[in-house]
């Protein structure tokens, strides 16, 4: 029997992923455990910023048994600095599951993988179709781009019709030899060629199929959606120290609220000014006695909150033991998994 002909657009994106994709390290392997550890800490984040993680977090915890094993401090420490803290927490409650129900083997039913923690339709496809072989499609940012120029989809991605749309091409698309590399074609063609600023449709090994090209519309695809700006919220965070030099610590407490999940973190409270710092100052189980001295303010920006925090510094400080803070040294809170915030603030005060 004669073998059916590959659709010409399935084949020139293979080809591409052949001759063109960057060599990254997880493309490197077939060991499910990676690549979901990859694709998890590729959310959001650069491949540039990802490199920097990827090797160490693995050399720290090679298995699925190695990273359920780890406490949590151990595994918001490796994770520090990358940000969005919450997808580290349920990586970590994923992979515990997977070692609990199934032995530690990653299941390659997708239903199965799908119902595990922090393991949405994208990831779940990824893992399936890189791991497994399994025709299961993606659709992330660079695939829904690509997919809106090709089709000139002329709605933002984000609409649900409209995600409907693109996870039926995807899927349609997925069927057949490799789809492992069909679906990471698709990934880096959004990366390198069909990029959001300026697709460069001259190198594009599917303009002949694509209609923004075909329209010269690859300039307005995807339309954009109307974003929200970052909401300004005012807050007062405590620097209470004790001790000096070597030996000096710094009072932190573990932030469970949705900002800064599991990490620790200065205390902190909405407001401004002496007052609001004094109440939490109290609030917090720190003697009451001490003083509190302004130490400046700082920004700082996440994805939806604009934080203007005023600095108020607490020498002598000594949490009582009621409370939920806790003293670390100053010296080795890197290792602790601490919120970006609070090294800034260490930095600005030259601590
Ligand atoms: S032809 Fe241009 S717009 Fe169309 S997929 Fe290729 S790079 Fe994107």
């Amino acid at each position: 029997m004669r073998a059916v002909p590959e659709p010409p657009m399935r084949a020139a994106l293979l080809r591409f992923y052949d001759e063109r994709a960057r060599d990254l390290p997880w493309r490197r392997t077939r060991d499910p455990y990676a690549i979901w550890v990859s694709e998890i800490m590729l959310q959001q984040t650069r491949v540039d910023t990802v490199l920097g993680y990827y090797d160490r977090f693995l050399s720290r915890f090679p298995t699925a048994g190695e990273l359920a094993r780890a406490s949590e401090d151990e595994v918001m420490a490796a994770w520090s600095g990358l940000g969005y803290y919450r997808r580290a927490r349920l990586l970590h409650a994923g992979v515990r599951e997977v070692v609990e129900r199934y032995g530690g083997q990653v299941p390659e039913e997708a239903e199965a993988r799908r119902a595990l923690p922090g393991i949405g339709r994208y990831t779940a496809g990824a893992i399936g179709s890189i791991a497994f072989d399994r025709a299961e499609p993606i659709v992330d940012g660079n695939v829904a781009r690509v997919l809106c120029r090709i089709h000139g989809i002329d709605q933002p991605p984000e609409r649900s019709a409209v995600q409907k749309r693109l996870w039926a091409e995807a899927e349609r698309l997925v069927q057949g030899p490799r789809p492992g590399e069909l679906n990471q074609a698709l990934m880096e063609l959004g990366a390198t060629v069909c990029t959001k600023a300026s697709p460069d449709c001259g190198r594009c090994p599917v303009r002949a199929h694509c209609q923004a090209h075909a329209q010269g519309r690859q300039a307005e695809l995807p339309r954009p959606r109307t974003r929200k700006a970052p909401k300004p919220v005012a807050l007062v965070a405590l620097l209470a120290t004790r001790g000096r030099g070597a030996g000096a610590q710094l009072v932190l407490t573990r932030g469970e609220g949705s900002l800064f999940g599991g990490l620790w973190n200065l205390p902190m409270a909405e407001g401004r000014g002496r007052r609001v710092a004094r109440a939490l100052q109290e609030q917090s189980g720190l003697a009451g006695t001490l003083a509190l001295r302004a130490a400046g303010e700082l920004e700082h920006v996440l994805s939806h909150r604009r934080m203007q925090v005023q600095l108020w510094r607490i020498t002598g400080a000594r949490p009582s033991a009621a409370g939920s803070l806790a003293p670390h040294p100053i010296a080795t809170v890197g290792e602790l998994g601490v919120s970006r915030l609070t090294t800034k603030a260490l930095e600005q005060l030259g601590l």
